[in-house]
């Protein structure tokens, strides 16, 4: 307990609810990192952890990314995520039991904080917190039916491609780029489609050979084995299977232009934005590039016209374009750029909110 006390008095967060749910024995972490901009939203992650402290870090960890995300893409939304660590997987009346109760906790904090699914939970799980709240997103209400968040992160990622190769290449043309997806999944499969149908030519890697293999025959695409996603020539680099892709071990083996793709914390540590700039490859900001599915679930949830959310989705590549040319003019890597331009909206958020009139 005295552990929990020491992490939530050492952070820069607002603040921290919390509770013990003795049925299931799990704890519930719901950390608020920043509501400069607007009220907090970020995804709710249940999963098993060598000690609750370990589910804190997590949460108070993934709530200042957040913040981070909404600021860069100057979205009125706030930094927030939570936790739910469990002692073992939770299925049936137990999991019913403790989404339901994690929703009643949201509902206290009348609208400051709204949910989506993350690691370890489903659009199901979001509907059954959605029992209890209207601020849980991934459910589509009106037509019961699950909303995936993947097909948008994967435009936010395509329209991030294209800002890139117009930034290293001079022109964003797709037809004729060579371009290597690593992870095929929820993601890396609307992407790898509007890739092939934007006349790219598609390199796959995933960890799994036949799915892989399937893919690639679909869309007249090569293989490449996992352990030479790194070696492959290509313009274009996009992890979207797993973290720390980006490291000192792998940065001097790429041999692309750019690295963009929807992978959370593709760089293992901040001096990888510098070693990438280092050997001119241009890096799309992860934060940047795959919020695309995080700002389409909201306006889907709440049914917002599709065109709308596009739009929003699509705004990613402008996005982009002036944190690339901020980068270019200040000689600098666009992770610095990127993290810059988080601090700047949020100190005009905060100036903004010093001189509206209290009320
Ligand atoms: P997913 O689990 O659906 O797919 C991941 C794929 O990567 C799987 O096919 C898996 O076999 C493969 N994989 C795992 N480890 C690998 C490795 N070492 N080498 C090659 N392939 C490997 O995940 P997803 O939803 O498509 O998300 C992909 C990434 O993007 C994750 O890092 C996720 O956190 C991030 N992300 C996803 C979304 C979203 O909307 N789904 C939004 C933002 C960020």
């Amino acid at each position: 307990m005295q552990d929990l006390q020491a992490l939530i008095a050492q952070w820069d967060g607002e603040f921290v609810a919390s509770t013990y749910d003795k049925q299931t024995g799990s704890w519930i972490f719901l950390a608020i990192h920043d509501t400069t901009l607007g009220p907090a939203l970020g995804g709710v992650r249940m999963k098993t952890y060598p000690t609750p402290a370990d589910g804190l870090r997590d949460a108070m960890r993934l709530a200042a990314g957040m913040t981070h995300k909404w600021a860069a893409l100057g979205l009125e939304r706030g930094g927030g995520k939570s936790v739910l660590a469990v002692p073992q997987p939770l299925t049936g009346d137990k999991r019913r039991h403790l989404l339901h109760r994690y929703g009643r906790l949201i509902a206290a904090l009348g609208g400051t904080y709204a949910c989506g699914p993350d690691l370890g939970t489903t659009p199901e799980d979001i509907r059954t917190i959605g029992d209890m709240t209207e601020h849980a997103h991934g459910w589509d209400r009106a037509h019961d039916q699950p909303l995936d968040p993947g097909p948008y992160t994967a435009l936010g990622v395509f329209v991030g491609i294209r800002s890139a190769l117009r930034e290293a290449l001079g022109s964003d043309a797709i037809q004729g780029r060579t371009v290597l997806i690593q992870g095929i999944g929820d993601v890396g499969v609307p992407l790898a489609r509007r890739l092939v149908e934007a006349g790219a030519t598609l390199a796959l890697t995933d960890i799994d050979g036949d799915r892989v293999s399937r893919l690639a025959g679909q869309l007249g695409a090569s293989v490449v084995a996992p352990a030479a996603a790194y070696t492959h020539p290509c313009d274009v680099y996009a992890p979207c299977a797993v973290g720390a892709t980006v490291n000192a071990t792998t940065i001097p083996q790429l041999a692309c232009r750019i690295v963009a793709g929807s992978a959370n914390n593709q760089l293992a540590e901040v001096e990888d934005g510098a070693r990438l700039h280092a050997r001119g490859i241009l890096y799309a900001p992860d934060y940047v590039i795959n919020a695309g599915g995080a700002a389409a679930l909201p306006p889907l949830t709440a049914g917002a016209d599709k065109a709308a959310v596009v739009a929003r989705v699509e705004g990613i590549e402008r996005t982009l374009d002036e944190i690339f040319a901020e980068a270019r003019e200040a000689g600098e890597p666009t992770a610095v750029t990127a993290r810059r331009r988080v601090e700047r909206i949020l100190a005009e958020g905060r100036a903004r909110k010093e001189q509206a009139p209290a009320g």
